[in-house]
């Protein structure tokens, strides 16, 4: 197993992810379809994900962790995903507190709880999403007030993933006067403060091992160091988990169509329809065609925005929500296209064409519904384009000449 202490290098990179394929396939897959008939926690599948060192891989290596470039995440992702959402969404899950908690907690608090999430001693939830803002983010009205030395928190977080085994809570509200996303900071507060409780597991439509509640915080009361970073800094801290998160999802519907797209093209290529096989047909040969092709377009973006964030730059975020954009609904598109291909058998709890299908609706809403991806990345585009010039266009010329002869551009 790759330790704390060790660079990552191409062979150790290589080896990490033949061994998450590996887990995938021989223990993760095989148990994927028991884990989604009851939505509990897959403890399971978590114990071993921490056991193969993959759950470390999203904490920082000062802190325990073993810090994976986003290059190996996705790539680990990928192939958790092919078989099971509950083993993805643990991977892509459980830094997703962890981080804010690891920028933002004091060190002696970082130092004491951050190695105890990368080992999985420990779990954490993030709960940004209330009943009235979710795209919305800047409508949050949970709101944190001094009291003593210490904050009161007031509020109720709606769909929060691991509630219902969360240790922790980093929990954003509104702690001062200004208005939008600037009023809201991140704090720390632990499953068993005062006037915090965690509502009963929400039904949902699939990601059935990773089970979502409300959580409740009436009069919570957490001490002043519970505050992570700066007053009014809460979604700044929480913009690399955002981003994280997005690429996450990316490479979770990547990884999911993908293994739909297996399963698929290995019927096609028995079942028989019309005296020859399903395959032969030449309109399903142009969905496999289509599927792989996507498929495989989908795998550059997702890779190359990985390759941007370990490289730092400034753009990630748009490239985040353009790779989440396109895998999410791609994989919406393909589980749809191959359950198609599997006829009634696809329909049937018997097949997993239909428990793929389920769950890759969650990641065209979570993390910023593809609506909103859109948003952000048609902005950037506009406010790209006030700078662009290009050559075979003069704008300037045009609008002199319009203005030249009493038009308007
Ligand atoms: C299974 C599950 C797990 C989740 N886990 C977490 C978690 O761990 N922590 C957490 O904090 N949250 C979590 N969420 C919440 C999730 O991030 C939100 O559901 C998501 O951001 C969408 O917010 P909303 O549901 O309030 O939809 P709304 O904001 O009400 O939007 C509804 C629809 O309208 C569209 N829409 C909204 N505004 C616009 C616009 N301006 N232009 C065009 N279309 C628009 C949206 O795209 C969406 O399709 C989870 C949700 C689910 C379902």
């Amino acid at each position: 197993m790759h330790a704390p202490s060790e660079e990552w290098t191409a062979r150790s990179e290589a080896a990490m992810l033949a061994r998450a394929v590996a887990l995938a396939d021989r223990e993760i897959g095989p148990r994927a379809a028991a884990v989604a008939e009851q939505d509990t926690f897959a403890w399971e599948t978590f114990r071993l994900l921490c056991a193969e060192g993959i759950v470390a891989t999203g904490f920082p290596r000062a802190l325990g962790g073993t810090e994976a470039p986003m290059r190996l995440r996705v790539r680990i992702i990928e192939a958790t995903a092919r078989v099971c959402s509950a083993a993805a969404s643990i991977v892509t899950g459980t830094d997703l507190a962890g981080r804010p908690i690891a920028a933002g907690a004091s060190p002696g608090i970082a130092a004491d709880l951050v190695p105890r999430l990368a080992r999985g001693e420990l779990q954490s939830a993030f709960a940004l999403t209330e009943r009235l803002a979710g795209s919305d983010v800047g409508g949050l009205a949970s709101t944190a007030r001094r009291e003593g030395d210490g904050w009161v928190l007031d509020g109720v977080k709606r769909y929060i993933t691991r509630a219902p085994v969360a240790d922790w809570f980093v929990v954003v509200a509104r702690s001062g006067e200004a208005r939008g996303a600037r009023g809201l900071s991140a704090f720390l507060v632990p499953r068993d403060a005062p006037g915090l409780s965690v509502g009963p597991i929400q039904p949902k439509m699939g990601w059935a091992g990773v089970p979502i509640a409300e959580v409740f915080l009436r009069g919570a009361r957490v001490p002043a160091d519970a505050l992570l970073g700066r007053e009014g800094g809460g979604m700044a801290l929480a913009q690399d988990t955002l981003v994280r998160a997005r690429v996450g999802h990316a490479a979770i519907a990547l990884g999911r169509a993908q293994g739909a797209f297996e399963m698929a093209a290995q019927w096609c290529g028995r079942r028989r329809t019309f005296g020859t096989r399903l395959g032969e047909h030449q309109g399903v040969q142009w969905m496999l065609a289509d599927m792989a092709t996507r498929i495989e377009a989908a795998r550059c973006l997702v890779y190359s925005c990985a390759e941007r964030y370990d490289r730092g730059e400034p753009d990630v975020p748009t490239y985040a929500s353009m790779a989440k954009l396109h895998a999410t609904d791609l994989g919406m598109q393909v589980t749809t296209d191959c359950l198609q291909l599997f006829g009634g058998n696809g329909y049937l709890k018997e097949f997993p064409l239909e428990r793929f299908m389920r769950d890759a609706k969650l990641n065209q809403i979570g993390e910023g519904a593809s609506e909103i991806h859109k948003s952000v990345i048609g902005r950037q585009v506009l406010r790209d384009a006030a700078a662009m010039r290009h050559p075979c266009l003069d704008l300037d010329a045009f609008e002199a000449r319009m203005a030249d002869t009493g038009g308007a551009a």
